[in-house]
């Protein structure tokens, strides 16, 4: 079956004041239908960044595409127009992001906001668009849909206004739906309602979600499968079980151990010291080497390739790799 998107080798750059800054790597991950894959890692790490070049979102300067591809419906996305992307935006991909205030227009009743994309991928009459903002506030679970769908944004809660722009994204059908930490804004019983949400419209509507956190424990219920990213690049997939049950990389460790327990005895929570590398002058080995507490002569120098562990899981880290002892120096050759 071919996959729905396929990212390829991706990388990002922006140029700053300070030089240009390598905000993604060389990223290379796919999604098939229907399934949800989380992007997880702390700020800084690129996940937003590849969410946001999905839609074209990245502002384009200061960023550049450095590299790669991203594939979706056989067409390269990379290369498309801004006026080609605004055929695709809201219509094949959407998404939503952690603070709906931001994206919602506060001048405009929700209903509209929900038909302005009806109306303009799909030809809906006013009427007709009306009557499907409606269903997807109901599908969302507004309680009063005929007269909430008149609201405004202010007029909303904060978990509400969260549902109606899931509602607006999903409007028309999209294949894909990114959702860049959906719930980090929201207190813990809202965040389990919106993903249980996400998970319910996944259900009915087939969409597939790319699911950006830095929470691992909100991957946990909500994912298929995870990609670890670290200092621009994902240093480990896997499904669910093999990210919780059987990660291989050290960071994957740091992010578990940093987890809360749901038994809620009251072990300390290990965050991992240290700060991430600076992608203005990213290290040339692995990127978790300056924190990583296994880290040997070779990690400094030389990035880790990928350890195929499974068909679905993959390392990037020298503790994989038998080769690690024998390549020392920087100059050694590597193949
Ligand atoms: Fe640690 Fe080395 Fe593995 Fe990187 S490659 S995670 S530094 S052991
Ligand atoms: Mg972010």
């Amino acid at each position: 079956m071919s996959k729905l998107l396929e990212v390829k080798d991706l990388s990002i750059a922006f140029d700053t004041y300070g030089g240009e800054v390598q905000a993604v790597r060389g990223v290379t991950f796919d999604l098939d239908e229907k399934e949800t894959l989380a992007i997880v890692g702390e700020s800084g790490s690129g996940k937003s960044v590849t969410a946001q070049s999905l839609m074209r979102l990245v502002p384009m300067p200061p960023g550049k595409f450095a590299g790669g591809s991203i594939v979706f419906n056989e067409e390269d996305l990379v290369e498309k127009s801004d006026k080609q992307m605004e055929g695709i935006r809201g219509k094949d991909i959407s998404m939503i992001f952690q603070d709906p205030m931001t994206s919602l227009n506060p001048t405009m009743p929700i209903g509209k906001q929900i038909s302005e994309g009806l109306i303009k991928h799909q030809n809906m009459s006013k009427k007709a668009a009306h009557n499907r903002g409606i269903e997807l506030l109901k599908l969302v679970g507004i309680p009063n849909p005929e007269r909430r769908i008149d609201q405004y944004p202010h007029e909303y809660s904060g978990g509400m206004r969260q549902r109606a722009m899931i509602a607006i994204a999903l409007a028309c059908n999209p294949k894909i739906l990114i959702a860049d930490e959906p719930t980090t804004a929201l207190d813990v019983t809202i965040q389990a309602q919106i993903l249980d949400l996400m998970r319910d419209v996944q259900e009915e509507t087939g969409t597939a979600i790319i699911l950006i956190t830095h929470d691992l424990g909100v991957v946990a219920n909500a994912a298929n499968r995870v990609a670890v990213m670290y200092g621009g690049k994902i240093v480990e997939t896997g499904n669910v079980n093999e990210i919780f049950y059987n990660p291989k990389h050290p960071y994957t460790w740091g992010l578990l151990s940093s987890m809360p327990k749901i038994d809620g005895d009251d072990e300390e929570l290990l965050a991992i010291p240290g700060s991430p590398p600076d992608l203005a002058d990213p290290p040339k080995g692995c990127p978790f080497a300056a924190r990583c507490p296994y880290a040997m002569k070779v990690c400094e120098n030389h990035m880790p390739e990928y350890t195929h562990l499974s068909e679905t899981q993959q390392t990037a880290c020298w503790l994989l790799d038998e080769r690690a002892p024998d390549v020392e120096a920087p100059e050694s050759a590597m193949v």
